[in-house]
């Protein structure tokens, strides 16, 4: 897999132009990343810097010295006829990462390389018999990651693809927005086959530029099958003979297109760039940046389903985004129960922040009520669904959720004689139930379950429940 990541810099990679994909076409560009002879370029540090932090959280290596190489291309897009990337010391080489797969297990995906360069402008057709040039993301600073071929299937490309973009929000290098293009994938797809004692591999399929998950696992998904099946047809269809091909994705017709094969493949011409000088990176910097990385999300996932106890996909989805696991661990520390407060961002806060299009963190309700609320109904003050309904009534004002509770009639009734009287009210109000719960054991759980249930109605839901089933219980022994 390689993946294209645009950081998130105010700037661009070696200009002071101003990243902004919504400006008016060609207004953020300048002599340098308009290309223009004699203009020098000037390294992006914040660039640097997030390249470095991402290449430390995938475990790569950071190299000492780095440099910059010219890669040649001849696009319209592209002014300056080349790109500058880096060719043979990248910024990270030999990391590896961790995702885990649909059946529940881990696997790790080896990192080959992790290197700086700048974007291409954009080429627009809108069905113009002409084509026009936007040189406004020209020189956007871009990460690209390549992963040893170590992913083996559609789902794993799936799954690699959202861990990866965890990661990348999660260190703030980049904003990674799938659909503004933040974040591309391109998937090389072939099928190792063994027939007769023989493998045989079918030729590569690099499918260009996908921005969206879906379309990543659909893209390998199809090109597996349309290999194999090619390869049935004519099994001189193989790597050796055809080497590697281009393709596109048609997300509307889930189809892959051809577009260019071997013999039109690109020779970059790559050398070193004479305008830029090497990076080096002094070792109390690169320890000082590991230091900063923090608690990745992987290892904040472990840490809450192995000391609370939370399931695998509960603790994925609090810490989907770090601003929503660090609002769970302060309201922790601020006293709430673990168990009840993983439940409450489940059931409750994160249908809120669906429902919003927003981060459970993005609802803006502070730790301190979250806790609160949990506290409330881990003392069984709230039962479970009046947690729910104040929550709600918690969104966009500062009113304390025991105050809500008050006001609101849902504090849980823990007075015997008021819980007697409901459960003594529903007792003479449906005698067949009763009959069943003390003679009929097919129905018994059944009928118990639903006079709770009427006592829950007569209180108006603010009986609690245990001393609803106590008394229920007792109640019909007699
Ligand atoms: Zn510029
Ligand atoms: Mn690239």
């Amino acid at each position: 897999m390689e993946i294209h990541v645009q950081l998130a810099t105010r700037s661009k990679m070696f200009c002071a132009c101003l990243v902004e994909p919504g400006a008016p076409p060609n207004e953020r560009v300048c002599p340098v990343c308009l290309g223009m002879p004699g203009s020098l370029p000037v390294i992006n540090r914040r660039a640097v810097e997030f390249a470095v932090r991402m290449a430390l959280a995938l475990n790569c290596t950071v190299a000492r010295f780095t440099k910059w190489d010219r890669k040649s291309y001849f696009y319209p897009d592209l002014p300056k006829n080349y790109q500058i990337s880096q060719y043979d010391l990248p910024i990270g080489a030999g990391g590896h990462f961790r995702i885990s797969t649909k059946e529940g297990g881990d696997r790790t995906i080896r990192i080959r390389r992790a290197h700086l360069e700048e974007d291409a402008g954009k080429n627009l057709h809108e069905g113009l018999d002409h084509t026009r040039v936007d040189l406004n993301r020209a020189g956007t600073p871009l990460l690209e990651i390549v992963t040893e071929p170590d992913l083996a299937s559609a789902d794993e490309a799936y799954a690699f693809a959202t861990e990866l973009q965890r990661l990348v929000v999660w260190l703030g290098v980049s904003e990674a927005n799938m659909q503004k293009g933040q974040m591309r994938f391109e998937p090389n797809v072939n099928v190792s086959i063994t027939e007769g004692g023989r493998e045989f591999r079918t030729p590569i399929a690099e499918v260009k530029n996908l921005n969206s998950f879906r379309s990543v696992r659909n893209a390998v998904a199809y090109e597996v099958d349309r290999q194999r099946a090619q390869w049935k047809a004519d099994h001189g269809y193989t790597l050796d003979q055809h080497g590697k091909m281009n393709f596109g994705w048609d997300d509307v017709r889930g189809v892959t297109e051809f577009q260019r094969g071997k013999e039109e493949a690109h020779d970059y011409r790559y050398f070193p760039d004479p305008d830029l000088v090497p990076v080096l990176f002094e070792p109390d910097w690169l320890s000082e940046q590991a230091a900063s990385l923090g608690e990745l999300p992987q290892a904040r996932q472990a840490r809450l389903r192995e000391s609370i106890g939370l399931s695998e996909a509960d603790a994925a989805t609090i810490t989907a985004d770090r601003a929503t696991s660090e609002l769970f661990d302060t309201a922790i520390a601020a006293g709430a129960d673990g168990k009840v407060l993983g439940k409450q961002f489940i059931n409750f806060w994160s249908a809120q922040a669906n429902a919003k299009g927003v981060s459970i963190a993005g609802l803006g309700v502070s730790a301190t009520r979250i806790a609160e609320l949990a506290k409330l109904t881990a003392e069984g003050i709230v039962s479970a669904s009046a947690a729910a309904q104040i929550a709600e009534k918690m969104l966009g004002n500062e009113e304390s959720p025991t105050a809500i509770a008050n006001r609101e009639g849902l504090v849980q009734v823990r007075d015997e004689s008021a819980t007697q009287a409901w459960v003594d009210q529903a007792i003479a109000a449906n005698a067949q139930a009763v009959a069943d719960a003390q003679s009929n054991p097919k129905k018994k759980q059944a009928a118990i379950g639903f006079l709770r249930g009427q006592v829950m109605k007569l209180s108006g839901g603010k009986a609690d429940p245990k001393l609803v089933g106590e008394l229920l219980e007792k109640k019909l022994s007699e």
